[in-house]
């Protein structure tokens, strides 16, 4: 079992209370012991941040850059032992806690590449008798609020442009994924920080998350979490108008359309319906299937679902461990029982594995739905569970009207070999990111986030280090 710290101002030290982080795959099993930071832990980690940025903000870039890059290399040293500890805290596979630590290592290494680059600006004025120069200056203290799905990588997401901006940091992990975060900032730290400069205070989103949302002396938000969660803060941090980016849910839809390569769509949508069980913002939800090529795409997700393997993570044969928590399976149940009832027809899961291997995690069998409408909420709200309802549709006009008919607009999935319907459909799509016979949006230089109320800002590429920058304008009067 791990003891987990807290870092405040160069510090690591204990909390005054603990908690136990509980395996998901076995909730008899205590993972780690984390600190139970309070609002008062907060204040100070604040207040070390504070001062450490006049220093931070103001050494070279390319000192910054070392730094970045120093760290990912501490990381990846420290990889399978991170990897273990994702896995024990969140029940993913082994192999998908290492694919994540391997991905927040190059995030590092990619914004160590970017600190160089926050080049300003030469601008043109109406009068010879003066110049206009444009620099881009780290906004301040960030706060950087993560969740429990992917810990490390999200927050990597956040750390790498933040520390490459200049900006000084404090950061809350999820409360209930706390362990492999903290220790991942460990071995950043590690790489030799100024102490103040990187902070990290576990502990409940009232105490430790409040007091980063109101303190005024953190400038930036950089939150990613539920889509209520998101408009609670930004409400909140409205009144000191700080800066504040949302990575918020999401109800992604999946586009099949009657000329799709087959294969490729059934095990594109499978990968993405059934991944990390459904608990990731850009999971398929929906799937919207053309009726010419409906019969043969049912059959081929639902051979490739029940053969996916279910069990405890830190078994090399595990496709899929157990849900996070409770409540989640409770949900994922709810969401099926109302589609059932609204006329839906159960192709496989829908319930619990038994055996004993599963009598003690949240386990749950991945699921497959067909005859589902819009009436369902499994078609309407973020399940983030492991469903796959499937919808057939007459023409890709209702598929388009069908998937944009959601509050949500992170990510959305085309299955065609038909390039001219690909760029169409891509354009129609209602989503930050839209992904076209591949089941992910995500890349490291492209911009990831969400439209409607999947988000406010972009993560990844240079477009979130402009996030933690702000725009100044010197003039000059020549004399
Ligand atoms: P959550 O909103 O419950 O919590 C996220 C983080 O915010 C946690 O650290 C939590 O302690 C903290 N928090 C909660 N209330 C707070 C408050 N009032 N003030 C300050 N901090 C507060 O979300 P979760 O259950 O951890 O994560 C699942 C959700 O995250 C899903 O909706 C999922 O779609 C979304 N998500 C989005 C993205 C994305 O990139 N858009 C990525 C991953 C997850």
């Amino acid at each position: 079992m791990k003891t987990i710290q807290m870092l405040i101002d160069g510090e690591w030290r204990s909390a005054k209370s603990t908690y136990n982080v509980i395996n998901p795959a076995n909730t008899e099993e205590v993972v780690a012991k984390a600190p139970l930071g309070t609002r008062s832990d907060a204040q100070e980690a604040i207040e070390a941040a504070y001062r450490a940025f006049s220093a931070w903000s103001q050494k070279s870039p390319y000192e910054r850059a070392k730094l970045l890059r120093k760290a990912a290399a501490i990381v990846m040293e420290r990889i399978e032992e991170l990897g273990r500890l994702l896995t024990l805290e969140t029940g993913k596979p082994l192999k998908d806690s290492l694919k994540e630590i391997e991905f927040a290592v190059r995030v590092l290494q990619y914004y160590a590449e970017e600190a160089t680059r926050v080049f300003g600006e030469w601008v043109p004025t109406i009068s010879q008798s003066v110049r206009s120069i444009v620099i881009r200056q780290p906004v301040g203290v960030a706060g950087l609020i993560v969740p429990w799905n992917f810990p490390v990588d999200l927050l990597a997401w956040k750390l790498g442009p933040a520390l490459a901006a200049g900006c000084t940091v404090v950061i809350k992990p999820s409360s209930e994924a706390p362990a492999a975060a903290t220790e991942f900032v460990r071995a950043v730290n590690d790489a030799g920080f100024p102490r103040g400069v990187i902070n990290v205070v576990p502990g409940k989103a009232s105490e430790v998350g409040l007091e980063l949302v109101e303190n005024p002396k953190v400038a930036k938000l950089s939150f990613t979490g539920e889509t209520e969660t998101g408009k609670y803060i930004l409400e909140r941090a409205a009144k000191h108008l700080k800066r504040v980016s949302l990575e918020l849910g999401g109800n992604a839809a999946a586009i099949v359309c009657d000329d799709a390569p087959l294969e490729v769509a059934i095990s594109g949508c499978v990968r993405r319906a059934f991944s990390h069980m459904g608990q990731i913002c850009i999971s398929i939800n929906r799937v919207y299937i053309l009726k010419e090529i409906a019969k043969s795409f049912i059959e081929g997700v639902v051979e490739a679902t029940t053969k996916l393997k279910v069990g405890n993570g830190l078994n090399p044969e595990t496709d899929l461990g157990p849900m996070f928590r409770e409540e989640l399976r409770q949900k994922t149940k709810e969401h099926i029982r109302d589609a059932l009832e609204k006329g839906a027809r159960l192709l496989c899961g829908g319930k619990e594995p038994e055996g004993e291997e599963y009598e003690k995690g949240f386990f749950f069998i991945p699921t497959v739905l067909i005859d589902v409408d819009h009436r369902m909420r499994i078609m309407r709200e973020e399940t983030f569970g492991p469903v796959m309802p499937i919808m057939v549709v007459q023409s890709l006009d209702e598929a388009i009207k069908l998937a944009n008919d959601t509050r949500y607009g992170l990510a959305a999935y085309v299955f065609t070999k038909d390039l001219s319907k690909a760029i169409i459909l891509a354009e129609r799509l209602e989503a930050g990111g839209v992904a076209v016979n591949i089941n992910d949006v995500t890349e490291l230089q492209a911009p990831f986030g969400g439209w409607k109320q999947s988000g406010i800002g972009r993560e990844l590429s240079r477009h979130a280090l402009d996030s933690y920058l702000e725009y100044k304008h010197i003039r000059i009067g020549i004399i």
